[in-house]
């Protein structure tokens, strides 16, 4: 009797012992991202790793994180596991109340996280006058991360009427906001101007020195009187972004399809070249030949915005932009370093766009679906392909935001009778535990 006794001491000493174990080693991590193929660009990974997550941030990413030191593991053995992507190229702001450029509204967060995108850059629809209305309505309730390209027109691009205002283009108050608000705007746009003068390219690149940040060109519509080739040349700086590379509208292309040569020499001075598809700026005529050249793209944008929505135009969102790349013949990794590394890089935020310890833990878990697909372009032209980049988590700030086939839950059938909801405010930004939860949640 007394031995049994002894036994059943021993067992229940024991049973402590690991439940203390677990106790505290579940206390590691957050989120384990258990199984996934990382692709991390910055940290030249590209193979199976597990991502841990721990207070909003990248904890650890190793080649076997054991699952009793996490909080919460979930399986993407089969995915693909990046940096949430960077969407440089977005619009997503309507302008102030009665402006006409309402159409250009777009609600952040339902044209991100489903997406697996996790921070954009608003190009140029606000200004220094109207971007404290941006902020306060738009940038402070999302939970997308907004930062912001200011357009050099004060009252912003919502409508290209207003962009055309060469008494609006005042490069000091541009730039006095800019610094002002470091944290948020990382750039400064032109967009869509029609004249002749070199005016608005200037004033954008002089109010992108007096803030010391980048200038994304937007080239407008091309006029004989400011040559592509003197803004390649002697414009753009170092560092400046130009975007709609592949539309073919503003003299990129000679007569055989080709890059010309300016776009290569800036290229070589440092020019960075993003794609902006958006409804109207991608020509495959141009991307398949460039790229046949060689002339790849250091970034891959959307350029989204509602409008392309409501007047039925092509449907570029930044998943559809990555796969047109991957159908031209691009790798995986360089299309995915396109929407991470790069672009972070691109607007100076080093801080994004990686999976490195103590960067914010924002992941995208990415599938290639393989079939039948056609991307269609500006005009309506058509290219066929096989495979399609599709999204199935989401995380942001080391939350889970987006759950396409609800990977991080449990069975229904496997739960008995639940009748509140099952998140966990630790791990989880859909259905965080709140009131009247079961999820026990660890107090944050
Ligand atoms: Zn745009």
């Amino acid at each position: 009797m007394k031995k049994i006794f002894s036994c059943i001491q021993l067992f229940v000493l024991f049973g402590a012992l690991v439940v203390s174990a677990i106790g505290q080693n579940r206390n590691d991590y957050d989120l384990l991202l258990k199984g996934g193929h990382v692709v991390d660009g910055k940290n030249n990974i590209s193979a199976i790793r597990d991502v841990a997550i721990k207070d909003g941030k990248i904890a650890a990413v190793a080649e076997n994180i054991a699952p009793s030191r996490a909080y919460k593991t979930v399986d993407v053995s089969g995915l693909y596991v990046t940096p949430g992507l960077v969407d440089i190229h977005f619009h997503c702001y309507g302008g102030l109340p009665g402006e006409e450029s309402s159409m250009f509204s777009a609600v952040p967060d339902l044209l991100t996280f489903k997406l697996g995108v996790t921070t954009v850059a608003e190009a140029g629809t606000s200004g220094w006058r109207n971007f404290p209305d941006f902020k306060q309505r738009v940038i402070d309730r999302s939970k997308t991360r907004i930062l912001v390209f200011l357009n050099i027109v004060g009252n912003g691009g919502g409508n290209s009427k207003q962009e055309q205002n060469l008494d609006d283009m005042d490069a000091k108050a541009t730039a006095d906001l800019a610094l002002r608000y470091k944290d948020i705007i990382i750039g400064i746009k032109t967009r869509d101007y029609t004249g002749p003068e070199w005016t608005p390219f200037d004033r954008a690149r002089e109010a992108a020195t007096l803030a010391n940040i980048v200038w994304m060109c937007d080239f407008g519509v091309l006029r004989p009187e400011r040559p592509i080739k003197v803004l390649m040349e002697s414009k753009l700086r170092p560092g400046d972004i130009y975007t709609h590379t592949y539309a073919g509208l503003r003299g990129e292309m000679d007569d055989a399809n080709q890059p010309i040569q300016a776009l290569w020499e800036a290229r070589k001075r440092g020019v960075w070249f993003d794609v902006g598809p958006g409804g109207g700026s991608f020509l495959f005529r141009s991307a398949v030949n460039f790229l046949k050249a060689g002339f790849v793209p250091d970034s891959i944008s959307s350029d989204r915005d509602a409008g392309g929505w409501s007047v039925g135009q092509i449907n570029t969102d930044l998943l559809n932009a990555m796969s047109r790349f991957l159908n031209m013949g691009m790798s995986l990794d360089s299309v995915i370093n396109c929407v991470t590394w790069n672009p972070a890089r691109e607007i100076k935020r080093p801080d994004l766009g990686n999976l490195s310890v103590g960067s914010p833990a924002d992941v995208a878990v990415l599938h290639v679906e393989k079939g039948n697909f056609g991307f269609v372009d500006m005009y309506g032209a058509r290219l066929k392909g096989t495979q399609r980049v599709a999204c199935d988590l989401t995380v942001r700030d080391g939350k889970v935001v987006f759950d396409l086939n609800g990977i991080t839950r449990e069975d229904w059938d496997k739960l008995g009778n639940y009748r509140t909801r099952l998140g966990d405010r630790v791990w989880d930004g859909i259905y965080p535990a709140g009131r009247g939860s079961t999820g026990t949640g660890k107090g944050k």
